[in-house]
């Protein structure tokens, strides 16, 4: 059968029941499984045969959530996580052991800076961070001798920065290694940055794909085009014999599979970041309309940064679907259809009046979460980014004023309604 399109991948991928089985995606809520003679569960650990036997490693519930999103990114193999963080954790320590070193765009997540940062640098793995709007001169000039990896995402959260996903994969090929690119705002509907050169896509799925603010969880998507035997000596740990698994080579054993593989055998069995079955089978009922919901989103996010672009009382706006944004020839590119449904923007009066303007919203609420569907908002040089100093702040594209607004798919005119009431109250 043909290539499906991303909306028939949405309701359809994943799951493809046989003769008696259920239709909808059945939740296997079961640590363990069960087989008919010991020989037959050895071969599993022994990765000689496939098959489920401990839900720390594998579950089918899962495994079809993983595959669908796999699918709609394009990609040759994916595992869920339990949170973002922790696939952003995986993606970068299935490459980057203590010595080894990261180049990554300032323009990301809070949480991802933390991790990167401060943590990963407590395990021996260095990071430089990079503005992601450099020339190609300056970020070669990031690159060292043991550097991995290179991270970006695709568009940041908060700062609505876009990635110039080609020029990175660019410089990132150029120095022999695998571009990772976080897609959790975009989402594979809006863009599918392996199109575009980038080796490896990571997704908070709490986000978009859940959509409804029920399950946290995170995902891995391999594209299968980074030849890790190519440069053999600097991905030692999928090229060279894994001594817990009796001495296989992970990318002679699995081929393109080899990146998923080595992250569930063995960061997942050492470490143990599982998303829930549950978890699972909620973010599934989220992707089977993230095709309806993501251009609804942006349809509404464009009116409403439209309406704050136009208000005096708005000192700045970015969101790139804004004609004249920094980021908006970029967004053309990468995102034809449109970016997403978050926007920044700050209030002329500054951090005090931001304060302000947010706790007179009435159904727009003050939640620490963002692209669902309900419209919500957070301030994060308060919130998600309150341990940064206001230079580490600046350097994120996150302005200590900043509004972080993710526009929901409730009706424009009363979103719009609500923050015009708020900027008349205290403004
Ligand atoms: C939220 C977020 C994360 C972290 O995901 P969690 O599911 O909260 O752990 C990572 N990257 C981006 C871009 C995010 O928005």
């Amino acid at each position: 059968m043909a290539k499906k399109n991303l909306e028939t991948i949405c309701i359809q991928g994943g799951w493809n029941p046989q003769k008696g089985d259920p239709r909808v995606l059945p939740i296997f809520q079961s640590t363990t499984f069960k087989y008919d003679t010991s020989d037959q569960m050895g071969k599993l650990f022994d990765l000689e045969d496939t098959g489920y036997f401990y839900t720390r490693l594998a579950n089918p519930t899962n495994d079809a959530v993983a595959a669908k999103i796999c699918e709609l990114e394009g990609g040759v193999a994916a595992m869920l996580t339990s949170s973002g963080q922790a696939a952003n954790n995986y993606a970068v320590t299935n490459i980057c052991e203590a010595g080894d070193h990261l180049v990554c765009s300032t323009q990301i997540y809070g949480g991802t800076f933390n991790l990167f940062g401060v943590t990963l640098q407590k395990f021996g793995i260095e990071v430089t961070f990079v503005d992601p709007d450099a020339s190609e001169e300056e970020l070669n000039a990031a690159f060292k001798e043991n550097t991995k990896a290179m991270f970006g995402e695709t568009i940041s959260n908060p700062s609505g920065a876009v990635l110039d996903i080609e020029k990175f994969a660019r410089v990132a090929h150029a120095h022999n290694v695998p571009l990772i690119v976080d897609n959790t705002f975009a989402t594979p509907i809006n863009c599918r940055p392996f199109e575009w050169g980038a080796d490896i896509v990571t997704h908070s799925t709490t986000k978009y794909m859940d959509g409804h603010a029920m399950a946290v969880g995170g995902c891995i998507v391999d594209s299968g085009n980074f030849d890790w035997m190519a440069y053999g000596d600097k991905f030692h740990g999928l090229t060279t014999p894994d001594e817990s698994y009796h001495g296989l080579t992970y990318a002679e054993k699995f081929g393109k599979g080899a990146f998923i593989t080595k992250a569930t055998a063995q960061l997942m069995r050492d470490l143990g970041s599982i998303q829930s079955p549950m978890n699972a089978f909620l973010t599934n009922i989220g992707l089977e309309t993230l095709h309806l919901r993501m251009p609804r989103h942006c349809e509404n996010a464009m009116k409403v940064a439209t309406y704050l672009k136009n208000n005096d009382k708005v000192a700045w706006v970015t969101y790139a679907g804004l004609e004249g944004d920094k980021y908006h020839d970029l967004a053309k590119k990468y995102m034809p259809n449109g970016t997403c449904g978050v926007i920044a923007f700050g209030l002329k009066g500054g951090r005090e009046e931001s304060i302000k303007f947010m706790d007179n919203l009435e159904f727009i609420k003050i939640v620490t979460h963002v692209a669902d569907a309900r419209t919500c908002v957070l301030h994060p040089a308060s919130h998600t980014h309150r341990q940064m100093s206001d230079e580490q702040l600046l350097e994120a594209g996150v302005k200590p004023d900043l509004i972080r607004l993710s526009v929901g798919i409730e009706n424009a005119d009363d979103i719009i309604a609500d923050i015009e009431q708020a900027l008349n109250k205290y403004v």
